[in-house]
């Protein structure tokens, strides 16, 4: 199973991620996770990147291909993969083909997670993060029993810088001005399957292993 997912930010992408990498026994690769561990070890990459995490742009093309040819290089994935937030632009997409290309592979499905503007913006401004286990809580949907600690390991929980909404703002327009024409571009190659985003995580997660396991329409 070689997999992608796409769709806005806040969509649940990332908590449906590891639920359908797991169901496949494939690895999840997050750029968005590898961009933030990078931060918080200060490696060059992480410098880099961070000025465009905080202000909702895209890290350029050509270190984020850079980063994913290197993923897509580890013994891990030859049995598959679930990419999470990656592509994310044309160019993207099309370097992503040409990596698989060099290995005589190609995608099985991108799989869209659709919820609204208004729904992300609500989901991402509550969304709090445990700074130890990476659990996500969400201040009115899924509060932790104590206000700002984890319930799982008891540390810290916090709020992703790019989480303040004049950034989720300006996330949202990068996802309709360069990430939306993907959703296209995949449909013209008969490889999309769309699934709603909204409802229990439990459910979007059985609709969308149903999604994959059906012929694309
Ligand atoms: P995410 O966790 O997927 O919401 O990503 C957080 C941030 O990481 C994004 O707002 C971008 O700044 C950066 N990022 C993640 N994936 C990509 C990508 N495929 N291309 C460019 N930037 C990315």
């Amino acid at each position: 199973m070689r997999l992608v997912l796409v769709g806005p930010p806040g969509a649940g992408k990332g908590t449906q991620a590891k639920r359908i990498a797991t169901h496949y026994g494939i690895p999840n690769i997050s750029t968005g996770d590898i961009f933030r561990s990078n931060v918080a070890e200060m490696t060059e990459l992480g410098e880099l990147a961070k000025n465009f995490m905080d202000e909702g742009e895209l890290v350029p093309d050509d270190v984020t291909i850079a980063m994913v040819r290197d993923r897509l290089g580890r013994d891990d994935t030859e049995p598959g993969f679930l990419l999470d937030g990656f592509p994310r632009t044309v160019p993207q997409a099309e370097a992503l083909n040409e990596i698989l290309d060099s290995y005589d592979v190609a995608l099985d499905s991108v799989l869209k997670l659709q919820v609204d503007d208004e729904e992300v913006v609500h989901r991402l401004s509550g969304r709090r993060i445990c700074r130890s286990c990476g659990h996500t809580f969400h201040i009115e949907f899924d509060p932790p029993t104590r206000e700002g600690v984890c319930d799982l390991c008891g540390s810290e929980l916090y709020q992703r810088d790019d989480d303040r909404p004049e950034t989720i703002r300006r996330r949202l327009d990068v996802y309709h001005e360069q990430t939306r024409p993907l959703v296209e571009y995949y449909k013209a190659r008969d490889l999309l399957r769309i699934v709603i985003g909204t409802g229990a995580v439990d459910e979007v997660k059985a609709r969308a292993i149903e999604a994959l396991e059906q012929p694309v329409a």
